[in-house]
């Protein structure tokens, strides 16, 4: 065993990890473009661009410039009674790609707390606006939002939370009626239906009760890679809008171009109140995010009366050597090279889609959408997959029975192609 293992074994403790059966822990020392290397220099390409994170491969330089220079000029403020340009150009950049509507951005540092920050101001919105009864959030059958209480109460059926049960305030759950490849048109519009139904009937006893709806847009991430149909999403915010529930959309995932757009709701015709972003915000190089909301919302706090203030925030927010990272990376994602290669990867991903679903019968559920491509395997043979994977040098990480591929945009072409049919090789063999 190495050193660097040795002294990790003696005083770290991994996330999402059971140290007792965890056998495989890479040494990762390096990385350049899609790829990451070990301490052997054994190359792996990143499939998972590092937990979802990184858009334009590891150490790119014209971040690591941008970061470097912004730390020279300032590297950090207090962002209660000051601001600077990093913050507010990225906030103007931003809002060029969203919806005119979502216009007031509230910095913080991960996922978990943009999302953490969208229940807050739900939650408070209705008081400030003098509904003190509007406690209630809807959610979705396994939805994953984050790991801190009020992330994880609306995350109470991901399956990740379940020792805090008790501890989690109330949610009223709705099936999620993701779909396949190949699924019966008559099976999905059944499986809808009993969702828009379940939702109705929520909304019938509870609906001027509700704070607040939170979804995943599209594609539920941590729950597997499982995929609605846009038209569905379309008509659950209809239904909520009639009570005048916040739509909070939890784009933390499905930002910049994971779906094949700038954002899931660029694919569908509503705007949510609020939307989350973080992980490919700074293209994976810092920890940084944000909650942006509808004027209205804002609206509701801006007032003489101090109560309605919103009270939260965080050390690090609005961190200028994040800002930086997130404007460069910006930058990198609207240049053409990057939006031709992020097509390519769209592409490919619906010619392997289909391919892998006429296959064999070891491969399920194929699904994809954008940049992300996942199936499922018996649960037999996941743990083997993915490590007959990491040894021909991919990265992968299952999510239950499923394996999904969501590569760092500067991967080419051929990478990908040879990624593809290397895993289906691997499949194929290990199922004999
Ligand atoms: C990862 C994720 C989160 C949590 O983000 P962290 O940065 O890990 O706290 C929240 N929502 C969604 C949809 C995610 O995929």
């Amino acid at each position: 065993m190495s050193q660097l293992l040795n002294d990790d074994r003696e005083f770290l403790w991994h996330p999402f990890t059971q140290e007792k059966t965890n056998t495989n822990q890479l040494c990762i020392k390096s990385g350049n473009g899609p790829h990451l290397f070990d301490e052997n220099g054994k190359q792996y390409t990143d499939l998972i661009s590092s937990w979802w994170t990184n858009l334009h491969g590891h150490c790119n330089q014209a971040i690591a410039n941008a970061i470097f220079k912004q730390s020279n000029i300032l590297e950090h403020v207090i962002f209660a009674g000051a601001t600077h340009f990093p913050a507010v150009d990225l906030c103007k950049k931003l809002k060029t790609k969203l919806p005119n509507e979502l216009c007031k951005f509230f910095f913080s540092d991960n996922g978990s707390t943009a999302v953490e920050i969208s229940l807050k101001m739900a939650y408070q919105f209705w008081r400030n606006s003098g509904q003190f009864d509007r406690k209630l959030f809807l959610n979705f059958n396994g939805g994953y939002h984050g790991d801190t209480f009020g992330a994880m109460s609306v995350s109470n059926t991901s399956g990740y939370h379940n020792h805090f049960n008790d501890l989690f305030f109330e949610c009223k759950t709705v099936d999620w009626p993701y779909t396949w490849i190949g699924e019966e048109h008559k099976n999905i519009e059944e499986k809808e239906k009993i969702a828009l139904n379940q939702l109705s009937s929520i909304l019938c006893k509870y609906g001027k009760s509700v704070a607040a709806i939170i979804l995943e847009p599209l594609i539920q991430g941590a729950s597997g890679m499982r995929i609605v149909r846009g038209n569905f999403i379309e008509q659950v915010v209809k239904q909520v809008r009639k009570y005048d529930i916040l739509v909070i959309f939890d784009e933390v995932m499905t930002g910049f171009f994971r779906t094949g757009k700038m954002f899931a709701l660029d694919h569908i015709s509503v705007i949510p109140d609020i939307i989350c972003l973080s992980k490919g915000l700074t293209g994976g190089f810092m920890p940084l995010a944000l909650t942006v909301v509808q004027k209205h919302v804002y609206d509701a706090f801006y007032s003489q009366e101090k109560e309605k203030t919103f009270l939260h925030g965080h050390s690090y927010t609005a961190n200028p050597l994040g800002c930086a990272a997130a404007i460069e990376s910006f930058n990198i994602l609207m240049n053409s090279d990057t939006q031709n290669n992020i097509q390519k990867i769209c592409k490919l991903n619906q010619e392997f889609a289909i391919k892998f679903a006429n296959k064999t019968p070891i491969i399920m559920k194929v699904r994809s959408i954008g940049t992300i491509l996942a199936f499922d395997v018996d649960h037999t043979i996941i743990d083997m997959l993915v490590l007959k994977c990491l040894e021909a040098g991919m990265l992968l990480r299952s999510l239950g029975c499923t394996i999904y591929i969501l590569p760092p945009y500067c991967i080419s072409e051929n990478e990908l192609i040879m990624c593809y049919e290397k895993i289906s090789a691997l499949i194929e063999q290990i199922s004999i």
